[in-house]
């Protein structure tokens, strides 16, 4: 199998993985991403963004439980958690799709979707996806 030879490679497009590849592709070295699954990682798919947003969600209701306090009749307050849950799904998908257009986006950059694996030293990954099966080192 041919090994392909990049400046740098980053594994994962979390929220380290974007970061490092633009500070890569800014110094205008050739660069791969290997992301496994969701773009965002953790954070964008079920971390930071999905429970935000279920707290901005609950801090609605509990604005609108207050409205008298702040001189308004909201009526009878229903929570509909499959409404709530959608609109995490919504901006959580728009989260990792912006964030994948964007790394595809960057300069000297290859985005690879698949899972890396070191299987020799120094660097020398090699992503496992359905589809492929490619090397990578980087060459230094
Ligand atoms: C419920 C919850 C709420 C949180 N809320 C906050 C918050 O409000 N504020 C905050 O600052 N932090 C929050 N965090 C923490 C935050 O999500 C993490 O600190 C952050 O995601 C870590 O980023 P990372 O890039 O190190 O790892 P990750 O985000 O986990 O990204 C790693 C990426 O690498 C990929 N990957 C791993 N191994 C491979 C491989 N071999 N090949 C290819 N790809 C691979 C993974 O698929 C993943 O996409 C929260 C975490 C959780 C669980």
């Amino acid at each position: 199998m041919p090994v392909e030879v990049f400046d740098a490679i980053v594994v994962g497009a979390g929220q380290a993985g974007p970061a490092l590849a633009a500070r890569c592709a800014r110094e205008g070295l050739r660069t791969a991403v290997i992301e496994r699954h969701h773009f965002g990682g953790t954070c964008v798919n079920v971390g930071c963004v999905p429970t935000k947003t279920l707290v901005a969600s609950a801090r609605a209701v509990r604005q609108a439980h207050r409205g008298a306090e702040y001189g308004f009749d909201a009526g009878e307050i229903r929570v509909d958690m499959a409404r709530v849950k959608a609109r995490k799904e919504r901006l959580v998908l728009q989260s990792r799709q912006g964030v994948e257009a964007w790394m595809r986006g960057l300069d000297h950059t290859e985005v690879i979707t698949g899972e890396a694996r070191f299987v020799a030293p120094p660097c020398a990954p090699i992503c496992r996806a359905s589809t492929m099966c490619r090397r990578w080192t980087t060459r230094r």
